[in-house]
Formats: structure tokens, C-alpha cells, sequence
């Protein structure tokens, strides 16, 4: 596991987007910034899910959350600067993003992958990402220091079969942060890296493996320590990364 301890206030004052943040790791991960005193903006797919995230976010007595019900397959671009108009006016910058909402896709052959298949999951693991980023730069850019965090997999650095569109996109992924990371690392305060989550006990870890006790894989809690160490400042020198949280 990756070792960090984070100190009690790490992310006062800090505005974070979690996509994703409904369920599964985006969910622990939105609340655990939360707990370490971010603002936190839910976006996802499903309101129910995002409002029970932002109840216990507001029930435990941390910074009151934002909401943003948001489908990453069908946004399109207005989507995205209606969003950052949004975000710009309620509080001026922002201060990380978390990409985390991703699609499994399915498991099978090159040879037999549907193509519609193929671009849901390009689209969501990967395209809107791009453009999220891209859109939100400027907001970014305002920030003293900002860090965007992708999220790999191990399947994203070794092709494995049957992985298909999920595997490839998170190559893809790595290959954006990469880019961006060199690009703006003598330019901006901004620093982009990817965090590989590992075995994680959620329901996409479920689908992939359906033989698998889920008791013998790390809960989403075990992983926080690497997301909480690369949203905090004591990761300002750390750009252009792909690390494990386990
Ligand atoms: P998960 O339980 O399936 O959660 C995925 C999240 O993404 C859900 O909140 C889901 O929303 C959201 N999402 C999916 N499609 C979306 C869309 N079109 N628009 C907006 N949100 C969408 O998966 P997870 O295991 O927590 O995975 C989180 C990240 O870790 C992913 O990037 C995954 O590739 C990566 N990862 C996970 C593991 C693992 O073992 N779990 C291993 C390596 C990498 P709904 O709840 O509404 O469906």
C-alpha cells in the first residue's frame, strides 16, 4: 500500500471535481477530501447516488458539497463550459480534479469488439476527460497550485487480452497526462499524474471478476492515502507520474 499520512487539514480551503463521485472509489474518495476539509464537486450519471454522497459529505459536518448530475458519454462541450461558468462564478478557480468515472466495457477479442461498445468506453474514460480538462484550464490556472489525477489501471501499461476498449483507453489516459504533464510543467502550477487504484473492491472490480471473494481485495478506504498525497501540497514537485495506490 502506499504510505502517507495526511495531516488533518490538507485540503482546507481546497475546491476538488470527482468524477464518478456516486459510487465505488469516487464516491470513498469525494467524502475522504471532504473529511480532510475540501470542497467537494459530485459529478456523476445518477442524482440518487450523488445526493447520498453529499448527505453524509453535509451530515458529517464538512465543506457543504456541489452537485453536478452529468452523463461524461453524452456531454458535449456546452456541457463543460456551462459547468466551468458555473464553477467560475461560485468560486473563482478550482483546485484538482479527480478523473475517475470510467466504463468496463466488455471483456472479449479484439476480434469480436463492438464497435458501439468501443466508443462508449472511449468516450467516457477518455474523451471527456480531455475535454473536462481542456475546458476546465482557465479555472485551473487561477489556482496557487492545482493537480489533475487521472486513473489507470494495470491493464493501461501491459496490453492483456480481452480488455479491450478499457485497456486501451487507459493507455490513452496515461499518454494524456504525460503530454499535458510536459507541457505544462514549466508553464503553470498545474501537475497532472495518473494513480493505478489496483484490485479495489467495487462493483466494476465485481463485473471484471465475478469468481473473486470480494473480501480479499483492498476496500476503496485502504487505497486513499495516494489520493489524498496527490491532491495535497506535499505533492507540488510531483508531476508526470503514474503511481499505485496499492
Ligand atoms: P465503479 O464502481 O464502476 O464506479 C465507476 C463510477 O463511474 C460510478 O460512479 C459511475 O456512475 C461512474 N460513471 C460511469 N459511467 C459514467 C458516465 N457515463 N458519466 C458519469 N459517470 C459515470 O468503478 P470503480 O472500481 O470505483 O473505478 C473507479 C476508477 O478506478 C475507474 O477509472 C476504474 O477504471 C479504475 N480502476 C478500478 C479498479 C478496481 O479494482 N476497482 C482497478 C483499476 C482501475 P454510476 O454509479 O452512476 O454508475
Amino acid at each position: 500500500m502506499f504510505e502517507y499520512q495526511a495531516p488533518e487539514n490538507l485540503l482546507r480551503d481546497r475546491i476538488i471535481l470527482v468524477t464518478g463521485a456516486g459510487s465505488g472509489i469516487g464516491r470513498t474518495a469525494a467524502k475522504t477530501f471532504a473529511a480532510y476539509g475540501a470542497t467537494v464537486i459530485l459529478l456523476g450519471r445518477t442524482l440518487e447516488k450523488l445526493e447520498q454522497v453529499y448527505d453524509e459529505i453535509e451530515a458529517a459536518g464538512h465543506p457543504q458539497p456541489a452537485l453536478v448530475p452529468l452523463n461524461l458519454e453524452s456531454a458535449q462541450e456546452h456541457d463543460f463550459v456551462e459547468l466551468t461558468n458555473t464553477l467560475e462564478q461560485e468560486f473563482g478557480h478550482i483546485d484538482g480534479i479527480l478523473h475517475n468515472a470510467s466504463l468496463l466495457g466488455v471483456r472479449t477479442p479484439i476480434e469480436s469488439y463492438d464497435p458501439v461498445i468501443w466508443q462508449q468506453v472511449m468516450q467516457v474514460n477518455l474523451n471527456a476527460p480531455f475535454l473536462l480538462t481542456q475546458i476546465l484550464m482557465p479555472l485551473l490556472d487561477k489556482a496557487e497550485n492545482a493537480s489533475i489525477v487521472f486513473t489507470s489501471s494495470t491493464v493501461g501499461r501491459k496490453g492483456r487480452a480481452y480488455w479491450g476498449a478499457y485497456g486501451i483507453s487507459k493507455f490513452a489516459t496515461e499518454g494524456l497526462m504525460q503530454t499535458l504533464a510536459d507541457e505544462l510543467e514549466t508553464t503553470s502550477n498545474i501537475r497532472t499524474n495518473c494513480i493505478n487504484p489496483g484490485a479495489t473492491r467495487t462493483q466494476m472490480r465485481a463485473n471484471a471478476y465475478p469468481a473473486e471473494n470480494p473480501a480479499s481485495v483492498a476496500s476503496p478506504e485502504d487505497i486513499m492515502p495516494l489520493y489524498l498525497y496527490l491532491m495535497g501540497s506535499d505533492s507540488l514537485e510531483v508531476n508526470g507520474q503514474s503511481l499505485d495506490a496499492q
